[in-house]
């Protein structure tokens, strides 16, 4: 019988990620993400999906990033009604990041239309807080290395990936065969993330590449932090740190606590965490203690004397606040968030400083800054950018091209077939041709809606 693979999304780009796979009439989408950057990437989210949402038979989440997970609530609302799989970690991640999403999506919407700068009138949201709170009660958690039946027969495992709290590498039999999902993949020796884990074997592979043509930085993290922040305190800056809810939140928050244990950086500087959904997703952290690898007494010292800002009028007195200080504010790529208004504020003066954690996708204003623009574009109007722009790879939560190999070299022989998948397609194809090269694997980069059978 056939198996057949759909890109969905995820192809040739970092977001978006959605594939699906069929098999007797039965249909099981892995991840179902946003896509998220250029334009024309964004309104692939208004596309309807080739296939009626109703017709899935089950979700399989590998983590709760929204560009893996952030596409969920509108499947719902088009008609999904099984059930979703993910770990219990992630379960209470979606828990936060969904409705968020939503919440987002409404400000978004509201506000084109306030400003009336969207071309679509009235601006519509793609779903509401209310869609993704809906879309919760189809979640299900699934523990990490147990196998699970799903309904149409396929059986599911879950392997540590590292990269975020509850992050997966999805095993899937179906058929006779073994498709392996990498989903995104971890670094090795995090201080607070596990190992990625390597199956042992799979007939076909999906595996991320988004660093799959650089290697990150090796410097200390904690030296850079205490220079650039020090830095820029010392002339009266304040740092904004761009920052996604989930993930560099936390180590970052690790990071500054020791340094400031250390004294390496001023016990009084005050550090803000501006976003009520990473002061949730820290929560859900050190709740989850089995799925991360700080001791007690550190978990504790993560929100140490960290000020939370829930409210957003706190987040714009704070905006206001002229002491140099560090703040911490979603959302990780400046697409959108409360990071926005610090980054009207804050961009403009040289004194201050920019700190990216990680990757910034193609047309995101991350990617726009760290790549030296001078302006970038916000609410309609153009903000000058003169504050230090800095981007901390060693900080990402991705593994780098090294990494990505040495995962690979986990298998104890090469999968029937390799696609290459979630990077940018220089990323994919210069991880494709080091795949090729070094292990001899046979491997694609599959393009967007593009079908394989697997044999
Ligand atoms: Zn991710």
């Amino acid at each position: 019988m056939e198996l057949k693979l759909t890109f969905l999304g995820g192809a040739g780009t970092v977001t978006g990620s959605k594939f699906l796979l069929e098999y007797q009439s039965k249909r099981i989408l892995i991840d179902c993400g946003l896509f998220q950057g250029f334009k024309e990437l964004r309104l692939r989210n208004w596309d309807r999906l080739p296939i009626p949402p109703a017709s899935l038979t089950a979700i399989v989440l590998t983590h709760a990033h929204l560009d893996h997970s952030g596409y969920l609530p509108l499947a719902v609302k088009n008609g999904f009604r099984g059930p979703v799989f993910c770990t219990a970690a992630t379960k209470d991640l979606c828990g936060v990041l969904l409705p968020d999403s939503g919440h987002l999506q409404e400000q978004d919407a509201q506000f084109a239309n306030r400003r009336g700068y969207s071309k679509h009138r009235p601006a519509l949201p793609l779903y509401t807080e209310d869609d993704a709170s809906r879309a919760l009660d189809f979640l299900h958690a699934v523990p990490f290395d147990q196998a699970m039946s799903l309904p149409g027969g396929a059986s599911l495992r879950f392997l540590r990936a590292g990269h975020i709290l509850g992050a997966a590498t999805v095993l899937l039999e179906w058929g006779g065969r073994t498709i392996a999902f990498s989903g995104d993949i971890g670094r090795y020796n995090d201080p607070l993330m596990p190992d990625p884990v390597t199956p042992r074997e799979a007939d076909y592979l999906l595996i991320e590449s988004t660093y799959g043509d650089r290697s990150h930085e090796r410097d200390d993290p904690e030296d850079l932090l205490a220079q650039i922040i020090g830095e820029t305190v010392a002339r009266g800056g304040t740092v904004i740190v761009p920052a996604f809810a989930v993930g560099r939140t936390q180590s970052l928050l690790y990071h500054i606590a020791r340094l400031k244990a250390a004294a390496r950086l001023p016990r009084s500087l005050p550090v803000f965490l501006d976003s009520p959904m990473a002061i949730d997703a820290t929560n859900i952290f050190q709740r989850h203690s089995a799925d991360q690898k700080l001791k007690q007494d550190a978990l504790h010292a993560l929100d140490g004397d960290v000020h939370y800002t829930r409210s957003s009028d706190d987040s714009r007195v704070l905006t206001a606040n002229p002491v140099p200080k560090v703040i911490i504010s979603a959302s990780g790529m400046a697409t959108g968030g409360r990071v926005l208004h610090h980054l009207e504020r804050y961009a403009p003066d040289p004194r201050n400083t920019i700190l990216f954690t990680g990757f910034q996708a193609g047309g995101t204003r991350g990617a726009a800054m760290v790549a030296g623009a001078e302006r970038i574009k916000m609410y309609g109007a153009y903000v000058p950018v003169r504050a230090e722009i800095h981007n901390l790879s060693m900080l990402s939560a991705h593994a780098d091209r090294d990494e990505l190999l040495r995962w690979a070299r986990g298998f104890a022989k090469p999968p029937k077939a390799t696609f290459v998948i979630h990077g940018e397609p220089a990323a994919a194809d210069t991880f494709r041709l080091k795949l090729q090269e070094e292990l001899a694997w046979q491997c694609t980069v599959p393009g967007h809606a593009q079908q394989v059978l697997l044999a």
